[in-house]
């Protein structure tokens, strides 16, 4: 399909071809000095201790919760509207997600009022997502965390550069997990970053990213190390050096990306003012500074969204869900009832959502033609 403005779109120029071409040259292609700094890179522009790069933001959200020691018969309290790998990762392992209603239209993150509903004495986590790159309610979700002895772990998949308080998206809890994939705010192409502040949590992460050995084929490589012993059970979610020379080439782009990501969603927000006051904007308020990874609409309660994507995509425009609620899903279905109640919210809101383009080459004549057409469309089929 080719569209004219499509719902996302990459910034990759000559730097990365140059930058995989370096390491291709080099002939080590994973795992060595490239990874090595783009860890290091990354943690000094969120100002985290620690952080790892791993093979997507998936694998960095099931460390997580490998890390603080999940398993069966522990609850994570997540938000339903997100995309479905965030309550999988918990159920990776055993542990049962447990979902919680969102704020509001106006704000898609979780509640922290139904987070602290959810608690229980089998409760051991919350899982918070900062949806489009907006900050959860963070100091309310600390003081609850605290109040009942739960760890933190951030889904800051589509919220790398967002800030609150002065404080990094993805560092406001235990353990932050970043994505990489191809349609966020910066990519790799598969690949994700897991970020910790906590040295116990880190050794414990950095163990489970490679088969829980105490060496690396790396230390091996460069004589510091002979042999190594296995000491808990991990997994293979490491990244490459391909992915990884990228990934740096990316990180310095991000500032000046989402900057225009900001800009873009602004002029958004004052045209369907003006023009489709009918059509509702969340997060036209919100804490710290987002990344802007996302320009979630709701429609109006009567207008018919599969007619209007059908519409819009014949004029070229691509849109998007985010998100049927993970609790309507088939394979959440049995979790979710009798134990979870209902949430009127997320499912009014996973009804009536629709995604628009928003990338950082848009123009401001782009953002007009999708207000435009997406007007004629609710025009149309009303
Ligand atoms: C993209 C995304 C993930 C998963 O990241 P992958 O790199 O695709 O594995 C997790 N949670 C949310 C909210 C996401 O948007």
């Amino acid at each position: 399909m080719n569209w004219k403005v499509p719902l996302a779109d990459l910034d990759i120029g000559t730097d990365e071809i140059l930058a995989v071409q370096k390491v291709l040259e080099s002939r080590w292609l994973t795992m060595g000095s490239v990874t090595q700094q783009f860890e290091q890179e990354f943690a000094k522009k969120i100002g985290a201790r620690h952080a790892f790069a791993v093979t997507n933001g998936t694998a960095a959200l099931h460390l997580a919760c490998l890390a603080l020691g999940l398993g069966p018969g522990d609850e994570v309290i997540v938000p339903s509207l997100t995309f479905v790998a965030s309550a999988n990762a918990i159920r990776y392992t055993s542990a049962t997600p447990v979902f919680a209603e969102i704020v509001s239209p106006k704000d898609l993150n979780i509640s922290p009022v139904a987070v602290e509903k959810r608690i229980n004495p089998r409760t051991r986590a919350i899982m918070v997502v900062h949806y489009g790159g907006y900050a959860c309610d963070m100091t309310a979700i600390q003081t609850i965390a605290e109040r009942h002895n739960l760890k933190i772990i951030e889904d800051a998949a589509h919220a790398v550069g967002g800030e609150l308080e002065g404080t990094a998206l993805g560092c406001w809890g235990e353990i932050g997990c970043f994505s990489f994939f191809s349609n966020k705010n910066m990519t790799t192409g598969e690949g994700g970053m897991v970020v910790t502040n906590d040295d116990e949590l880190a050794d414990r992460l950095r163990l489970l990213r490679s088969h829980g050995m105490t060496t690396l084929t790396w230390d091996r490589h460069q004589g510091r190390a002979i042999d190594y012993d296995v000491v808990m059970l991990g997994y293979n979610y490491r990244l490459d050096e391909i992915r990884s020379a990228i990934g740096l080439v990316q990180l310095n782009k991000l500032e000046k990306n989402n900057e225009q990501r900001r800009k873009l969603t602004r002029h958004y927000h004052s045209m369907l003012k003006k023009t489709l006051p009918q059509v509702e904007t969340p997060f036209e308020n919100y804490r710290g500074k987002t990344s802007a990874h996302l320009l979630p609409i709701l429609l109006p309660q009567a207008a018919n969204r599969r007619k209007i994507i059908e519409f819009l995509k014949s004029r070229g425009i691509q849109t998007s869900i985010h998100y049927p609620p993970v609790h309507q899903f088939s394979i959440y279905q049995p979790d979710t009832r009798p134990n979870n109640p209902a949430l009127p919210i997320t499912e009014e809101v996973g009804q009536r959502e629709l995604t628009l383009p928003l990338y950082p080459a848009m123009t401001g004549e782009d953002v007009a033609l999708v207000v435009n057409t997406l007007g004629e469309a609710l025009e149309a089929f009303k």
